[in-house]
């Protein structure tokens, strides 16, 4: 046993180890000599509890592993085979390649965020994208903050803190991430009156439920579930009328902020900030990382008199967006402007790609692989809490591996770059539709080595 314990290499030995002086290079002495000590450290229990052999190659080879886990960049881009377009544990959109190019630029460089090129002075960042969103939604004034969910927050404790606000029990729901619309309004100061049930509300709850300590009625468009048969939601009408009958403003949360008519894709159509403003909500807010394909981000748009108001509250301020974020937003917003929208931006091309172009893309990835690889009918979902149940028709390439499905699909998962499936029927399948065309060559070795 002594012997064994003494046959542990000491520290400076495994620091002068050829990939460990590499690892040194990369990571720094202090770094890597704590890890080395840690490991060692650990190595001698097992060794004392005669669970372990000493060796110097474990040890190096545990660093490795550990320093790269710890200290390799993160978030790595991973491809997406899921079929799933905005998949929030995937980062949801992608952006276009100049919003891409424009972040780089606001990270890298100095701008004139806040600084007004032509008087000289400072100036606001809300200004130029703000002037965007207005041209299109239609809406007098606009803010931007960090995602949709401060948007909510800073609306309602601007608007109803210590006040009433009426909320549908049918959209009384929980978002995601255990985000809650009771507990917002809570957080908001605002108190909360559900009306109707968890199936039917009418208007006339919305106005039954009216007092002098109303402040907002709430309208929360059901994004992440679905209710269907003895159904019935007032319209936003319905709702602006009684508001403007008794002066209280409405609130749409509209989630997945929706630019297009999604019917052209032959999905149902999702409500837009356009029509809400039209309609006469007071503000209208959704995110900019869903359907809108831009970066994290939340939008409120509606009347001047409250956007100036919510830009003044101090929680504006902790939740505003950043510089990156908001350069990207911008160009995503010039692509609708330009109206290049569909072409330039990548969830909308997922979404615009024929059922023959996917089979197509299924067909050459089979063809280029070989083995015994499937093309399969399948469909893809939009995901991010959006258009739950809706699907789009697409063909998936499918790997039959039968009692090896889950060892491949690890496999996938563990390549480099990570490739995301999903199992059904014993088989590994991948959506072209998601996978983002430059990666189709790597999918292509990446899946023939794993066969091989
Ligand atoms: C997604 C969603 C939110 C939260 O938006 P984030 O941008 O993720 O903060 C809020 N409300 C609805 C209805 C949503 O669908």
């Amino acid at each position: 046993m002594a012997k064994k314990i003494r046959d542990i290499p000491s520290i400076n030995k495994v620091l002068e180890h050829p990939e460990i002086v590499e690892l040194i290079h990369r990571y720094s002495l202090n770094n890597v000599s704590d890890l080395v000590r840690n490991i060692v450290s650990d190595i001698r229990k097992d060794v004392l509890a005669e669970k372990l052999e000493p060796s110097l190659q474990l040890i190096v080879s545990n660093t490795k592993n550990l320093a790269e886990e710890k200290w390799n960049y993160s978030p790595v881009a991973v491809v997406n085979a899921t079929g799933v377009l905005i998949h929030t544990n995937l980062g949801r959109s992608s952006l276009s390649a100049s919003a891409i190019n424009s972040m780089s630029v606001a990270a890298g460089d100095y701008t004139n965020l806040e600084y007004d090129l032509s008087h000289g002075k400072r100036g606001s960042r809300q200004n130029f994208v703000s002037t965007l969103i207005n041209q299109l939604t239609g809406s007098e004034a606009s803010t931007v903050v960090n995602n949709n969910a401060s948007a909510m927050l800073l609306a309602l404790a601007a608007i109803s803190s210590n006040k009433e606000v009426i909320v549908s029990r049918g959209e009384s729901v929980e978002i995601g991430g255990g985000f809650r619309i009771p507990d917002v309004l809570k957080l908001s100061n605002a108190k909360i009156v559900e009306v109707g049930t968890t199936n039917r509300t009418y208007a006339k709850d919305y106005l039954n439920a009216v007092s002098e300590n109303t402040g907002a009625i709430l309208v929360v468009h059901a994004s992440n579930f679905k209710q269907t048969g003895f159904v019935h939601s007032p319209t936003i009408t319905e709702l602006v009328n009684i508001g403007a009958e008794k002066g209280i403003p409405v609130i749409h949360d509209l989630g997945s902020g929706c630019f297009v008519d999604t019917t052209q894709f032959g999905l149902p159509p999702e409500p837009t900030p356009k029509e809400s403003i039209i309609n006469g909500v007071e503000i209208a807010m959704f995110s900019g990382d869903k359907l809108l394909g831009g970066p994290q981000c939340g939008i409120i748009a509606g009347k001047k008199d409250v956007i100036e108001k919510l830009n003044r509250h101090p929680l504006y301020r902790a939740i505003r967006i950043d510089k990156v974020n908001l350069a990207g937003l911008t160009t995503t917003l010039l692509h609708y402007i330009q109206e290049n929208h569909l072409e330039q931006i990548p969830v909308l091309k997922m979404i615009s790609q024929t059922e023959s172009d996917l089979r197509m893309r299924s067909i050459h990835l089979q063809k280029s692989i070989g083995k015994s690889l499937k093309v399969v009918k399948g469909y893809s979902t939009i995901g991010g809490g959006s258009m739950p149940g809706e699907t789009l028709p697409t063909w998936l390439l499918a790997i039959p591996g039968e009692e090896k499905s889950k060892m491949i699909f690890d496999l996938l998962r563990k390549s480099n770059p990570p490739v995301i499936t999903r199992i059904e029927n014993d088989m590994v399948l991948l959506d072209p539709r998601t996978v983002l065309p430059k990666y189709d060559g790597v999918l292509i070795s990446i899946i023939s080595k794993i066969l091989s």
